[in-house]
């Protein structure tokens, strides 16, 4: 038997199932859709986002999940070790039809070079947060929870917007693509620096960047002339951001936000100064210890510039890529002095229950998403942030592959949504059944001490029982797929996290799992708040009759 090697992957689209129901049909198409080429960054190593994010472990495992999924009963279940099928066992049918856990590793072994190692012997692969638990919907994942960043910025120093102000980051790939857009629908001024120009190109493609500069000079000239007119405008700059942020701040340029989104959070995916794109991959892969090293040398430099532009008054975050701690190591010791984003402005988000709620249409129409925008709309006629956001997003996002849609809902209302979805595939109003899931980025999903847990109140970031507790809670309560991750975000060794999917099929099954799942999910965000002392969290709590056994 030959072993099967990378072929173009699409998911199928349209009301007709391809395996025995929606239930499996559904992680089958997102399967398949985040591999799609217009979704991930690298379909022909499996590779969907975030550094090396896979989707599944081979092409041989590839098409094995694939087979499975076209077969599996609505009594069985289909078990994931990190991107591998290894077995279908017999259920029932509240149970998930898949159970996926990638990249674990026991903490004293739970380090990069041991993960490579695995890695070559093909034990093992990276499943970053929603490459591997399939419900990566390209760089629109990330765009709103980065709009609501910079909105963050712009409310707490520059008075609700960012017009007139000019905005500095790096990298332009799955995740970080999303920052140029996010800055000028918050009506500012975007910079970017990435060192790819094929990445650069491919986001003026899907319209989340304006324009790419000829050269530096020529970078600074449009940003200060677009920031003096009060303009919004994105720009890249092809070029090695641990050169050119020194720079900028050595010409003394007016910077008012700095940020960073390049894959710091692994060494190998980071670019050092002095080595050309080409050569990137083939010395990282030969060389991956001198390659660590060097890379690290150059974050400290990134890093250092940082921290020259925080002390001249700018807004500096980390931007969940464990730069700081890479800098660190790289020999910077100030790495540590601006904060994370989490705690500087989402945490009081979590301690409602809020994050990254999305959906995605099985029927490939983008009508589907249209119609459940409206809904959104209907069901929260007071959440004015949120009408902005759906009312751009409807405008401004392209879609790729399967149109989605993502917004941040808190405990109390993602249920609702879920529900008014599964009435609207019951009825005829959408054309096929929509999934329901969301980022691993969540309220109660996560411990990570360097971005969703840094920095807890009772000083708790690194206690992991969350994110377990997490993925138990949304298996008790009947959702589709269920995912523990390691690594994702961070890198190896920095972070636990799951996540859930679950099907709106139109069914009453359906309905009774989403409502639980919709309403639990979130729960483990106010609960995992409260204990950490929240008092926004106990509130929440306490209006929406959360029970807490050991409150006070
Ligand atoms: P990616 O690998 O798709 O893109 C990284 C980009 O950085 C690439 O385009 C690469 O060419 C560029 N780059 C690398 N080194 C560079 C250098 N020295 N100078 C300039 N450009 C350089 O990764 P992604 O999916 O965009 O994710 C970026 C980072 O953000 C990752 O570390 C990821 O874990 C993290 N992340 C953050 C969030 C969040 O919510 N903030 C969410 C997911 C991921």
């Amino acid at each position: 038997m030959t072993t099967p090697g990378p072929r173009t992957v699409r998911a199928a689209r349209g009301a007709e199932l391809t395996a025995r129901s929606w239930a499996t049909e559904a992680p089958l198409r997102m399967l398949h859709n985040n591999l799609d080429p217009e979704v991930a960054e690298r379909p022909e190593d499996l590779v969907v986002y975030g550094g090396t994010g896979k989707a599944a472990r081979d092409w041989a495992s590839f098409e094995a999940i694939s087979r499975e999924l076209t077969t599996l009963g609505g009594d069985e279940t289909l078990l994931v070790q990190s991107g591998r099928p290894v077995g279908v066992l017999r259920t029932h049918e509240w149970a998930p039809r898949v159970l996926i856990a990638n990249s674990n590793l026991v903490p004293d072994w739970a380090t990069w070079p041991e993960f490579r190692r695995l890695d070559a012997l093909g034990l093992t692969m990276y499943g970053q947060m929603t490459a591997g638990s399939w419900i990566y919907i390209g760089t629109q994942g990330i765009l709103q929870g980065t709009y609501e960043t910079f909105a963050a910025v712009a409310e707490k120093r520059f008075g609700g917007t960012l017009r007139g102000t000019l905005t500095v980051t790096a990298g332009l790939g799955g995740m970080g693509g999303a920052q140029p857009l996010a800055v000028t629908m918050n009506e500012g001024v975007a910079l970017v620096v990435e060192c790819d120009p094929e990445r650069a190109r491919r986001r003026v493609e899907t319209r989340y960047l304006d324009e790419i500069a000829d050269d530096l000079d020529d970078a600074v000239r449009r940003v200060e002339a677009a920031k003096r007119e009060r303009r919004a405008l994105s720009v890249a700059v092809i070029g090695n951001a641990a050169e050119v942020l020194p720079e900028l701040l050595r010409r003394g340029v007016e910077i008012d936000i700095v940020t960073d989104q390049t894959s710091a959070h692994d060494p190998l995916a980071y670019l050092p100064k002095g080595v050309d794109l080409a050569d990137w991959h083939d010395y990282a892969a030969k060389k991956p210890d001198e390659f660590t090293d060097r890379s690290r040398e150059s974050m400290a430099d990134h890093v250092e510039a940082m921290v020259g532009f925080l002390d001249r008054g700018a807004e500096v975050f980390d931007y969940g890529n464990s730069i700081r701690g890479e800098a660190k190591l790289g020999g910077f010791e100030r790495a540590f002095d601006f904060p994370g984003f989490v705690p500087a402005y989402i945490r009081p988000l979590f301690c409602d229950g809020k994050g990254p709620f999305r959906w995605a249409a099985l029927s490939g129409d983008p009508a589907d998403i249209a119609a459940t925008d409206r809904a959104i709309l209907e069901l929260f006629p007071d959440n004015e942030p949120l009408a902005r956001w759906i009312r751009m997003a409807g405008e401004r996002v392209a879609f790729q592959g399967l149109p989605a849609r993502i917004c941040w809902l808190g405990y109390g209302e993602r249920h609702l949504a879920g529900l008014r979805f599964n009435e609207m595939v019951a009825s005829g109003e959408l054309k096929a059944p929509v999934v329901i899931g969301r980022d691993h980025l969540d309220c109660g999903s996560v411990a990570s001490p360097y971005r969703e847990t840094e920095g807890m109140l009772d000083g708790s970031d690194a206690i992991a029982d969350w994110p377990l507790l997490n993925a138990l809670v949304n298996t008790a309560s009947g959702a589709t797929w269920v995912s523990i991750h390691h690594g994702g975000g961070v890198g190896i060794g920095r972070s636990l996290h799951a996540g859930q999917v679950t099907v709106a099929d139109g069914t009453e099954l359906a309905a009774l799992k989403l409502e639980r799942v919709l309403t639990n999910d979130p729960a483990m965000g106010v609960l995992r708040h409260v204990d950490a002392g929240y008092e926004r969290a106990e509130k929440v709590a306490d209006e929406k009759g959360v029970r807490i056994p050991m409150r006070g």
